[in-house]
């Protein structure tokens, strides 16, 4: 390994080697430390985090993601940005990664069935006896035989831990997405690895929470709302989730039901709707905007397309006062594929 920088972490007194080009948070965790961060590419900023001391080269995604504010206060994403000098970092929370909590694991294939024509929900088990622990909205990752991987958030809640459930989004021409439709079938074991990511409800706080998701983005939104419900939790909570057309909302009635629970409120949004729909329209975050004046005492929890969860947090902070840390969210990019015809 070609060192070329040093990167002092302050709050925990270590220092750890950097190479040439290496973003911060490869560095950090190939040091084995876990600081958190889930899309790898500047959408989501649950990487952000401080640069104390030295000079970085930020990459250009937090211009779009961070305040003017932050960045002067020395913000950036540590997924983009990249040592110039030796540097100190502040992130918002790191810890001596624990080997024994993520597993790679063996699952077994269930059940597939299609909630939607692009929609397939998969059923895995683990092996008898594994109960892997995790929290609502956290993620796994599809192993495949080439080492490449493929991330999903699971649905289910995390008292059903003997197994996952997840809603993928078929794509024209995916990897995971051809190999679920043709060869995949019930019985076949799947090497998966959890739990990944920062996306969860933040269960010290008691500020109302405004959820919202696009297409499959619901999935870890039912998982918090399950365990939500199963714990009596007492927080006030507006979820939104949006789509194109009402076939596209794959699980419109166990949605519909939650809204009847004291608390809780739905609100099925739809883009392309037909004339048969009486509901709201327009884009799933305006639904939002227009039912809030202000939302600078609430909590936003959002999930899915890249595309609407950036249109959320800019318009969210900059014009409706939610403070940029009540904002939490896991962007479902795309893998970034090997191939040198779409590597950038
Ligand atoms: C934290 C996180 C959680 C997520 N959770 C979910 C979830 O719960 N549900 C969900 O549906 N999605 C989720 N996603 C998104 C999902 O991981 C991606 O959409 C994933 O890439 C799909 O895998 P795939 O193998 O089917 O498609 P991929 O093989 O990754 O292909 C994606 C697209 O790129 C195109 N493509 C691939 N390779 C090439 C190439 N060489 N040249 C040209 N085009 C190419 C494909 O045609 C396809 O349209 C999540 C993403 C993240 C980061």
């Amino acid at each position: 390994m070609n060192t070329t920088h040093l990167i002092r972490i302050a709050s925990l007194g270590a220092t750890v080697p950097c190479t040439e080009g290496q973003t911060i948070l490869d560095a950090v965790r190939e040091a084995g430390y876990e600081m958190p961060f889930s899309c790898n590419s500047g959408v989501c900023a649950s990487c952000k985090g401080r640069v104390v001391a030295g000079r970085v080269n930020p990459g250009a995604a937090g211009d779009h993601t961070l305040t003017a504010e932050e960045i002067a206060h020395g913000a950036v994403l540590f997924c983009q940005a990249r040592p110039l000098t030796d540097i100190e970092i502040e992130p918002r929370q790191i810890e001596k990664t624990d080997t024994d909590a993520r597993r790679q694991i063996d699952a077994k294939v269930m059940r597939i069935d299609f909630l939607a024509p692009d929609v397939a929900r998969l059923k895995l088990r683990f092996p008898a006896g594994e109960k892997v622990k995790f929290r609502a909205g956290q993620y796994l990752k599809v192993m495949l035989p080439d080492g490449q991987s493929r991330s999903f958030s699971m649905a289910n809640p995390p008292h059903q831990n003997d197994g996952a459930e997840l809603h993928i989004r078929l794509l024209d021409g995916g990897v995971f997405s051809q190999r679920l439709t043709q060869e995949l079938k019930v019985g076949d074991l799947l090497p998966v690895e959890l739990p990944h990511g920062d996306f969860y409800v933040r269960e010290e706080s008691d500020a109302p929470i405004v959820m919202l998701a696009s297409g499959t983005g619901f999935a870890p939104i039912k998982s918090m709302v399950e365990d939500g419900l199963r714990k009596g939790q007492p927080r006030e909570i507006i979820i939104y989730w949006g789509a194109r057309t009402e076939k596209d909302l794959y699980l419109l009635d166990l949605a519909r039901g939650w809204g009847e629970q004291s608390g809780l409120h739905f609100v099925p949004v739809l883009s392309e709707p037909d004339a048969s729909w009486a509901g709201r329209t327009g884009l799933v975050h305006h639904a939002v905007l227009q039912d809030h004046d202000s939302l600078a005492d609430k909590h936003v929890y959002a999930c899915g397309a890249p595309v609407m969860v950036s249109a959320a947090r800019s318009d969210f902070i900059s014009n409706h006062g939610l403070p940029p840390d009540a904002f939490f969210c896991d962007a479902f990019v795309v893998a970034k594929p090997r191939s040198p015809a779409l590597a950038c």
